[in-house]
C-alpha cells in the first residue's frame, strides 16, 4: 500500500509538516515531514535541485534515527560549502535553505520561522471510554460529561498500514491509539480515535461552548463517525489550499506556510494586541479614532451634536444628529463606512468603540476580542518536553533504587527515613503540564480590556500587517472548517443521530 498519511480530522492538515532551516539557525529547527523530529532534509535525492546560485549550503549532521538515503559521495565535491566540523562515516549530509530554496521535503526557513510553526505536528486523540474507565485527576470536565476522553499527546503521525502514534503521557494506561481520520477504513477493529492538532481542539471548544454553551464531544464524535467514509472525509469543503497540498505526502507548496502555522501562538499578533492596551486615565472609547483638530471628541456627550454650518445644508447626513448618524453606521461594514467617509464630512471623525463591533463581525475568530477563555492546556506544551522530563524522572528513580539498596545494606537504621524523603520528594515533583500553561499566559495577551482597548489602533494594526500574520490566516481557516462542523453536528442533532 506505501505510506498511507492520517491527517487532522478538524482541519484537514498533515501532523508530519517538515522545515528545512536556513544558515544561522539551530539544527532543531530543521526537520523532515517523513522522519519525524529526529530526521532533517538530506542534501541528496530528488529534491536537490537547489543551486549554489539559490544559496544552497550544505551542514553535515548525524542522524538521530534510521534513514534510508545513502551517503551522497558526490557532494564531497562541494566541500567548501559545507559548514560544520569533524565529519566521519557516520555523517550525512543536510540541505539547507538558500533565499530561493526549491526543496519540497519541508516549508522554507526563509518564508516562516520555527515559532511561527510551533505545535504544527503535535496530535491529540479522543477516544472511547471502555467499560472500565474510572475518572482520573487531571479529567476536564468535558470528558467526564461525555462517552470519550483525551489521550496524551505525540509528534509524529506513522503511516497507517505501519503503526498508530506513540501517545505521552499514558493517560487513562492509553500509550498507542488506533487513531485514523477515516474510521470506516478500520470496520473490522475496535474503536477507532479521532486525531487532531491540539490547536485546531482548542478552536473546536471556543466555537462549540459560543455555539452550544458547552463542549459537546457527543456530538463531535458522532460527526466523525457518520461522515467516516473516504469519500465524505475527502469532500469535507476544506479551504481549496488544503487540497492542494494533500497529496500522498503533504506537499510544502511556496507561498502556502501559513498552513502549518500556530494559530494561538502567534509572535507578530501579540506586540499589536498589546500596544492596542491603553493604560492613559484619559482614553475614552467614545473619543475620535482619527487625529482631527476641528472635530474635538463629539462622541463624549449629545449637547451642540447638530451641525449648523452652511455646509450642512447642502449635507443631508451633516444635518442630522449624531446619534443618528450612529444608528446608521451601526448597520454598515468597514468598507461602506470608508466610502461614506469620502462622500459626506458628517462621518469623518468615528469613535474608537465603533471598530469594536467591526472587528466582532468581521473577524469572528480574533478571539481576544470577545472572550477571556485562556488556550486549550494542551497547546502550551510539546511531546518532545514530555518526553525529556520523563526520561529526567526515570533516571532519578533508578538512581533512587540503587541508593536505597546501598542504604539497606550498609545503613540500615536510616532505611526508613530515607523512604520517607524519596516519597516527599515524588510528591513535590512539579506539575509539568500547569507549569508550561503558566508559562504560556504570563506572554500571551488573550483578552482585551473593552474600556480600555483602542479598537481601531488594533483593527487598523492588523489589516496593515495581515501578510505578516500568516496564524491568524490559518486560525481564519480552521475556524471556518470548525464552523462548518458545528452546523452539521446542530443538524445530526436534530435528526437525533447524535449519541447521548
Ligand atoms: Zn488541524
Ligand atoms: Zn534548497
Amino acid at each position: 500500500m506505501g505510506y498511507s498519511e492520517v491527517r487532522c480530522r478538524l482541519c484537514g492538515v498533515s501532523f508530519n509538516i517538515g522545515r528545512i532551516r536556513r544558515p544561522g539557525e539551530p539544527q532543531s529547527e530543521g526537520w523532515t515531514s517523513v522522519t519525524g523530529p529526529d530526521g532533517f532534509a538530506l542534501a541528496s535525492g530528488k529534491y536537490t535541485s537547489c543551486t549554489i546560485e539559490d544559496g544552497y549550503q550544505i551542514a553535515v549532521r548525524k542522524p538521530k534515527c534510521w534513514m534510508e538515503h545513502e551517503r551522497d559521495e558526490a557532494l564531497i565535491n562541494l566541500v567548501d560549502n559545507v559548514e560544520g566540523e569533524d565529519e566521519d562515516d557516520s555523517d550525512y549530509y543536510e540541505h539547507v535553505a538558500g533565499p530561493n530554496c526549491k526543496n519540497e521535503s519541508g516549508y522554507k526557513g526563509y518564508l516562516i520561522t520555527a515559532k511561527e510553526m510551533k505545535g504544527c505536528n503535535t496530535l491529540q486523540c479522543l477516544v472511547r471510554k471502555g467499560s472500565n474507565w474510572r475518572p482520573e485527576p487531571d479529567d476536564q470536565d468535558f470528558e467526564l460529561q461525555n462517552n470519550y476522553f483525551l489521550t496524551g499527546i505525540s509528534d509524529h503521525m506513522p503511516s497507517r498500514d505501519i503503526d498508530s502514534p506513540k501517545l505521552i503521557p499514558a493517560r487513562h494506561g492509553v500509550d498507542r491509539a488506533q487513531a485514523d481520520d477515516i474510521p470506516c477504513i478500520h470496520m473490522y477493529d475496535n474503536e477507532v480515535a479521532m486525531p487532531f492538532h491540539t490547536a485546531c481542539f482548542d478552536i473546536f471548544m471556543r466555537l462549540s461552548r459560543l455555539r452550544f454553551g458547552h463542549i459537546d464531544i457527543n456530538g463531535l464524535m458522532s460527526w466523525y463517525n457518520l461522515e467516516g467514509e473516504w469519500l465524505s472525509v475527502g469532500t469535507f469543503p476544506h479551504d481549496p489550499n488544503v487540497r492542494r497540498s494533500a497529496s500522498q505526502w503533504w506537499e510544502h507548496k511556496t507561498g502556502l506556510e501559513y498552513l502549518a502555522t500556530n494559530p494561538i501562538f502567534i509572535p507578530r499578533l501579540g506586540p499589536s494586541l498589546r500596544s492596542a492596551i491603553q493604560d492613559s486615565p484619559s482614553f475614552n472609547t467614545r473619543a475620535g479614532a482619527f487625529s482631527l483638530p476641528e472635530f474635538p471628541s463629539i462622541y463624549r456627550s449629545s449637547s451642540n451634536s447638530r451641525t449648523t454650518s452652511s455646509e450642512a445644508s447642502q449635507d443631508f447626513f451633516q444635518a442630522l444628529p449624531v446619534e443618528l448618524r450612529m444608528e446608521v453606521i451601526g448597520y454598515l461594514g468597514s468598507k461602506e463606512i470608508a466610502n461614506l467617509r469620502l462622500a459626506t464630512r458628517a462621518f469623518r471623525q468615528l469613535p474608537i468603540y465603533l471598530w469594536h463591533r467591526l472587528l466582532r463581525e468581521e473577524m469572528p475568530w480574533l478571539w481576544e476580542v470577545w472572550s477571556n477563555d485562556v488556550p486549550y492546556i494542551w497547546t502550551t506544551i510539546s511531546a518532545a518536553s514530555l518526553k525529556e522530563e520523563k526520561a529526567a524522572r526515570e533516571a532519578i528513580d533508578q538512581e533512587l533504587t540503587t541508593l536505597r539498596t546501598v542504604i539497606r545494606q550498609e545503613i540500615p537504621e536510616m532505611v526508613e527515613a530515607w523512604i520517607q524523603a524519596e516519597q516527599d520528594l515524588v510528591a513535590g515533583r512539579p506539575n509539568s503540564l500547569l507549569d508550561s500553561q503558566a508559562a504560556a499566559l504570563k506572554t500571551l495577551v488573550y483578552s482585551l480590556p473593552v474600556a480600555n482597548t483602542n479598537w481601531y489602533q488594533l483593527y487598523t494594526d492588523i489589516t496593515r500587517h495581515w501578510s505578516d500574520l500568516k496564524g491568524l490566516h490559518n486560525r481564519r481557516r480552521i475556524w471556518k472548517a470548525v464552523e462548518e462542523i458545528i452546523r452539521r453536528i446542530r443538524m445530526y442533532r436534530e435528526q437525533g443521530k447524535v449519541e447521548d
